[in-house]
């Protein structure tokens, strides 16, 4: 914090004078006080507690996907945890949920001049795909770019054959339509599966897994790597076909593969809980300002990073305020959703369970974007809020970061869009891109975290103790302000 800009704004507020725009909105002298102790905390350099603690639950538990009794562990890990801090209230409540299994899986290609020439790829089946049988589907491999070459080619060419989605990552937004929505068009024009180039910009021939719209026929990820050797195997055999006298032709055979999934879709399997952690309001403890993360991953990794961090950094933003001499007029409540990752089960029990409260709800943010340098958040309210919002990032932030705040039409992140579009002002805690620094807002500002999610590289050593110390004021800060303006 630049102590002079504090000065001047603590200077105008004992004087009874709001003179710089800077210190508009209702905030007094006391809520600044206790901002400044919260920003105080990111010069702390001794305090790693948010990495080591998720690193302790990530190390004994290991992923948390929704329907495992790893889940619940680490729900239970949470919560004995709250329960140690006599000033939260801390509690669970049991969503049903559906529990996909993945099972035994796999992907073979056929290249006949290797020894052997079966060729294992590396693979992850798509969250909520069907399985396979035990004999797998084989079949040759068809690579499409668009949907619109894939409708091109149509069923004369598709039916009975394997599509390959093969774009290049451009965002996640651009790409992941393929892994959600690949499967049920290609059904259409008779395909028997589906195999999706993996959504990243890089890759040491690592798969991503992710959730994908229920279809008939069964669908992988595979690498960048093995998408790109597909697609050269296609366009070598394709190229034969019309010159059989090109140099090779007779050893250029077309990409078959064999996908053998035993995946299997478990419906309403049992209860599990969403974590909801209170630190109540000293004077309208019932409006309420949510901050939160989803305790869910994937079942590859150990989900620190999605969405561990986002998880852990409120909830340690929660205690950093607690610990104030001051409450904050209204109730800051943690959230870790359940099941973000494939039917937002979690979220969509909340809204349904609080309903009578909803109107209470004075904002809600989530951090489910990655935990690096703090840049700030993207807001879906009036643009009068967005405009105050982005007036005390700029007065409490400008030197640790996330002081941001930009406008967003749509609601901004998964496990907050019931609430966002109820009409709830609500905002997506973001950081800069972890390797180019570049702002989350730019197109390729966040392909650094798209290299990790939904792998088996999403482990603790992406994760920064001083970042995440960094990230819990800022979302400390943000949420101090809403509370208590
Ligand atoms: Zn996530």
């Amino acid at each position: 914090m630049k102590i002079s800009s504090v000065g001047i704004c603590l200077f105008s507020l004992f004087s009874g004078s709001l003179a710089t725009p800077l210190c508009t909105g209702s905030l007094n002298v006391e809520s600044v006080k206790m901002v400044h102790k919260i920003i105080q905390a990111a010069y702390n350099t001794n305090d790693t507690s948010t990495w080591d603690s998720l690193a302790e639950m990530t190390d004994l538990y290991g992923n948390r996907m929704t329907g495992t009794v790893q889940y619940d562990r680490s729900a239970e890990w949470v919560l004995r945890n709250a329960k140690s801090h006599p000033e939260l209230v801390a509690w669970g409540e049991d969503v049903s949920v559906d529990y996909w299994q993945r099972n035994e899986e796999s992907v073979e290609l056929y290249i006949p001049t290797r020894e052997p020439p079966v060729v294992k790829l590396n693979m992850l089946g798509l969250g909520l795909s069907v399985g396979t049988g035990p004999k797998g589907v084989e079949a040759n491999v068809i690579p499409v770019s668009t949907f619109e070459e894939l409708e091109q080619l149509g069923n004369s060419t598709i039916a009975g054959n394997i599509v390959l989605f093969n774009a290049d990552f451009i965002s996640y937004s651009d790409n992941s339509k393929y892994r959600r929505l690949g499967a049920e068009n290609a059904q259409k024009y008779g395909a028997v599966g589906v195999l999706v180039q993996s959504i990243t910009g890089y890759s040491l021939n690592t798969p991503h897994t992710g959730s994908m719209t229920p279809s008939s026929i069964p669908a992988a990820a595979i690498t960048i790597e093995d998408s790109k050797l597909i697609t050269r195997m296609y366009n070598r055999h394709k190229a034969a076909k019309a010159d059989p006298k090109i140099p090779n032709a007779e050893l250029f055979v077309p990409p078959k593969v064999n996908i053998k999934m035993n995946a299997q879709n478990h419906l309403n399997y049992t209860r599990s809980p969403n974590i909801i952690i209170d630190l109540k309001g000293s004077e309208k403890p019932e409006e309420i300002v949510i901050i939160s993360g989803h305790l869910d991953s994937w079942d590859v990794g150990v989900g620190a990073m999605d969405d561990g961090g986002g998880a852990f950094c409120s909830y340690d933003a929660l205690k950093l305020i607690s610990k104030l001499p001051r409450r904050p007029k209204r109730t800051i409540r943690v959230l870790m959703w359940n099941n973000e990752e494939y039917t937002s089960k979690g979220a969509k029990s909340y809204f349904n369970t609080h309903k009578d409260e909803l109107d209470k709800h004075v904002f809600a943010m989530e951090s489910d974007i990655g935990n690096f340098e703090p840049w700030g958040m993207r807001v879906m309210a009036p643009q009068e809020q967005v405009n105050k919002l982005a007036a005390y990032g700029k007065l409490f932030l400008s030197d640790i970061g996330g002081g941001n705040a930009t406008i967003t039409t749509t609601a901004p992140a998964v496990d907050i869009t019931p609430l966002c579009n109820y009409g709830i002002p609500c905002g997506s805690f973001e950081t800069l891109d972890i390797y180019t620094q570049k702002s989350p807002i730019l197109l390729q500002g966040k392909e650094g975290y798209f290299r990790f999610h939904h792998t088996d590289a999403d482990r603790m050593e992406i994760l920064d103790p001083r970042q995440l110390r960094h990230n819990v004021v800022a979302i400390a800060t943000w949420a101090y302000l809403l509370a208590d303006e």
